[in-house]
């Protein structure tokens, strides 16, 4: 393993440092470092900063767009990115359906999205899942009829994130049902505002609402929409999910998570002395210090072996198995340093008839309820678990 960076590695990190505290505004940072949401202006706004600055997606090749970064690059830029709290952008558009339209669709396709999912003009929706079809995806039945010009498209989706607020949505549905499951699916791309779409809100656990359900009822969908091949949707899935997995480990907020959390443990108390002077709590926190360690590590090993010509199997199922129970150990930590604290749940949005109570106790429990809350989801979302234990039972073990 060479973990060495070079001279210009280590130039351009300070390059990408500098840039980020010139330009994030501190609001921004301060709600990302709380967990907080951050609102669809203030993203977009993010994301034209960078596209302005050519580095909006570091993945993609430059003549889409891209920066086209070798992946030690691509590395640096990210822990840049979660150490100084900015925002994710969202990855529908940039990471998801841009390098689908690249790699499979046509040149009318790419002139026509790809400028605009850069700036960010569009926002995507990823329309998989459906009730019954999560895991097994393969299963998924919302149907789009040839019609001749145009395909007839009914159905239902769930989970949709950020349907609300999407331009767009790319879609998997069924095309066939006379071969295998996966053979009868398309890629479809479908104007939201097209007639016939239903979108309604699911308010998750923590009262946010990022999800929804989506309805299809004979929406027209122009057969230019449909990226590659009729019955090849399942190939493009399958690539796109690929790109969904890499830059899972989320290292750099996690530490980020580990120094808040040593900080509260530092002024909240227990029997008159500092939390974090408790051998028990200690404990605690270094056991999942150790396990962010060898999780930094293992990124680090995988990040060498594809740096020199391997690809990524069975391991990037296990960067996500443990990146999320990092994730999900670290908020159950903050809540116990807050103890009492952590209990108040705060209303965030303007209409919650909560908001007009005054807030209880110090400003550094803002949000930690509600990460810990929502967080339960990352063991689901992006292939939940237990698939991901699967894979590497079939891939490592050959079971
Ligand atoms: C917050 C959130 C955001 C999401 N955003 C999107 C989105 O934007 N677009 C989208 O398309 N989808 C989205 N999803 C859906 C997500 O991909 C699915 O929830 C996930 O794939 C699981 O599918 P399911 O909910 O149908 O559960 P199921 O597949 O019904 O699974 C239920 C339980 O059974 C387990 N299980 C299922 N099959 C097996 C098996 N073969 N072996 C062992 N255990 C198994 C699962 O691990 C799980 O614990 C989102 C989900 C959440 C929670």
């Amino acid at each position: 393993m060479d973990l060495a960076f070079s001279s210009e590695d280590r130039a351009f990190r300070e390059e990408v440092l500098a840039f980020v505290e010139a330009n994030l505004p501190g609001e921004i940072r301060d709600r990302v470092a709380r967990g907080l949401g951050v609102g669809k202006e203030a993203l977009t706004a993010w994301q034209r900063t960078l596209h302005e600055k050519g580095w909006v997606a570091p993945a993609w090749p430059r003549n889409y767009g891209g920066a086209e970064w070798p992946l030690v690059r691509r590395y640096l830029f990210q822990q840049v990115m979660g150490e100084a709290a900015a925002p994710d952008i969202p990855p529908f558009g940039v990471n998801m359906v841009g390098p689908v339209i690249y790699t499979f669709g046509n040149e009318a396709q790419k002139a026509r999205f790809l400028p605009r999912v850069l700036s960010g003009e569009d926002w995507w929706c990823q329309g998989y899942s459906e009730p019954g079809s999560g895991s097994d995806l393969a299963s998924l039945r919302t149907r789009a009829e040839d019609q001749g010009d145009h395909y007839l498209v009914n159905g239902q989706k769930i989970w949709t994130t950020y349907a609300h607020l999407a331009d767009w949505i790319f879609c998997l549905v069924r095309t066939d049902d006379s071969g295998r499951p996966q053979e009868g699916i398309s890629f479809l791309l479908i104007d939201m505002k097209t007639p016939g779409i239903t979108v309604r809100p699911i308010i998750t656990i923590d009262h946010g609402h990022s999800v929804n359900e989506v309805f299809f009822e004979d929406v027209r969908v122009p057969k230019e929409n449909l990226v590659g091949e009729p019955g090849k949707g399942w190939t493009y899935a399958k690539f796109l999910l690929s790109n969904e997995r890499t830059g899972i480990a989320h290292v750099a907020s996690a530490k980020r998570q580990v120094a808040r959390i040593k900080s509260i443990a530092g002024a909240e108390e227990i029997d008159g002395r500092p939390l974090i002077e408790d051998r028990a709590f200690r404990a605690r926190l270094a056991a999942v210090e150790v396990d962010l360690m060898a999780l930094e590590f293992t990124e680090l090993r995988l990040l060498s072996k594809v740096q020199g010509g391997g690809t990524l199997g069975a391991e990037s199922s296990l960067l996500k198995i443990r990146a999320t129970e990092i994730q999900q150990s670290l908020t159950g930590l903050l809540l116990e340093a807050l103890g009492n604290y952590a209990a108040p749940f705060e209303a965030e949005s303007e209409d919650d008839a909560r908001r007009n109570e005054p807030p209880i106790g110090p400003d550094y429990r803002d949000g930690a309820l509600q990460q810990h809350i929502y967080g339960r989801a990352a063991t689901i979302y992006g292939g939940s678990n237990e698939i991901q234990r699967n894979i590497i039972a079939k891939m490592v073990l050959g079971l």
